[in-house]
């Protein structure tokens, strides 16, 4: 597995960034692994921002009614090619293989496609046109939350996501499994959404599928206080002490958000060795809260990143602001990457093992982009983390390429 900046070696006269020996002469980097995406929200960028000037109470949940709504809309085609156009953003932007969170799953009125996994390998198609890996992460879906006892039915805009049981939904995530086999590039793991939209009873059976195939697990996880207060309600506990019990935890398991959570949660975390996917500037955009990062640095809880709703497709900057968050939080400079020195390699890192892959995909980078021009060699692992953007790559770098045999360029300039 390629991790961390390791690769560089020696100083040039300058005193500046170093050359590789490779006949480009670039420092290569790992490209990032980015855990976490729903493609189709990149088409709510500008107008999910129309909020009333009046109601102060826009949040996630209203934004959730706007995402309902650009739901509706999709079907194959233009699932395709929302998700062809974000994923050329990622790979431009330094992301080397992407974690679809997937749960778009049927036509508008719920009913399956002919081919029931068409949405799935629409999105696994556009990445692969965009020479992006893709890990598809299909989610189980049920129910818009619990109340009074019950389960509450999906609203109009969930019945596309839901599967009547989760046998249904576990047959579907077979047959994609089949249908990725032979195609380079395609992995498939499982995912539940959210204690929320599955019921507990889903749980043990998802866990114990991903165990037997050796699947990767996702779901999202605390992103909301209301999402806690439903869960205490329902199940007398947390998210994260429910998903324990349904043996859901574990080295193979991602919690996205995690971040309203106890001292308790955060050591279920540490002792499962499960991780976490922060997702800065989407939980910023949707004023979720911030994650606890440095309590998940001093319990060892390994971190990843991800894009998440796609309001912002840049590895440097979601790096960044974990780092300065954890800096803010700390009122320190001892931030995460005063921990290792290499923050980015260690979310790279953290990230091919949520999604089980070896992420070996690299960038070639520019060391007279002015970014980074005139930093010595053995900073750069710094500089990546706190004041390199996407603009110092000059090319993407496949497994097994050789140095100087390029690909086509993903960035200009
Ligand atoms: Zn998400």
């Amino acid at each position: 597995m390629t991790s961390g900046v390791g690769v560089i070696s020696g100083a040039d006269a300058a005193g500046g960034v170093p050359h590789r020996g490779g006949p480009a002469g670039r420092p290569e980097i790992p490209a990032m692994v980015n855990v976490h995406s729903h493609a189709f929200q990149r088409d709510m960028r500008g107008a999910a921002e129309r909020l009333s000037a009046v109601a102060a109470d826009d949040d996630f949940w209203s934004w959730r009614e706007a995402m309902f709504a650009a739901v509706a809309r999709l079907d194959p085609d233009s699932m395709y090619t929302v998700a062809a156009a974000v994923y050329a953003e990622m790979a431009a932007a330094g992301y080397g293989t992407v974690g679809e969170f997937h749960y778009v799953h049927h036509q508008p009125d719920g009913t399956p496609y002919a081919e029931p996994n068409a949405m799935a390998m629409a999105v696994a198609e556009a990445a692969r046109a965009a020479h992006l890996e893709i890990v598809l992460l299909p989610a189980a879906y049920h129910r818009n939350g619990w109340r009074a006892g019950a389960d509450v039915p999906p609203e109009p805009g969930q019945r596309r996501f839901c599967d009547p049981d989760v046998e249904t939904f576990l047959q579907r995530v077979d047959r994609l499994r089949d249908w990725a086999r032979d195609r380079p590039g395609i992995e498939v793991g499982v995912a539940a959404h959210s204690v929320r939209a599955v019921p507990a009873s889903w749980l043990t059976p998802i866990s114990e599928y991903a165990e037997r195939h050796r699947l990767v697990r996702h779901i999202h996880a605390q992103e909301q206080p209301r999402e806690i207060e439903q869960c205490a309600a329902e199940h007398g506990c947390s998210p994260i002490e429910l998903l324990h019990r349904h043996g859901f935890l574990g080295p193979r398991t991602t919690i996205v958000h995690a971040i309203h959570v106890s001292d308790a949660d955060i050591a279920r975390l540490a002792a499962t060795g499960s991780i976490v996917a922060a997702c800065p500037t989407t939980e910023a955009n949707l004023g979720d809260g911030f994650l606890p990062a440095q309590r998940y640095r001093d319990a060892g809880v390994r971190l990843a990143i991800g894009s998440d709703s796609n309001v912002r497709v840049d590895p440097f900057e979601e790096t960044r602001e974990l780092e300065t968050l954890a800096r803010r939080l700390c009122l320190s400079r001892h931030g995460l990457l005063a921990r290792t020195g290499d923050l980015w390699g260690e979310l790279h890192r953290n990230g091919a093992a949520s999604l089980g892959v070896a992420g070996e995909r690299r960038l070639e980078v520019d060391p007279t982009h002015p970014s980074i021009r005139g930093i010595a060699a053995s900073d750069l692992p710094y500089a990546l983390a706190t004041c390199a953007d996407p603009g110092i790559i000059v090319r993407s770098v496949p497994p097994g390429d050789a140095p100087g045999a390029a690909p086509p360029r993903t960035r200009s300039g």
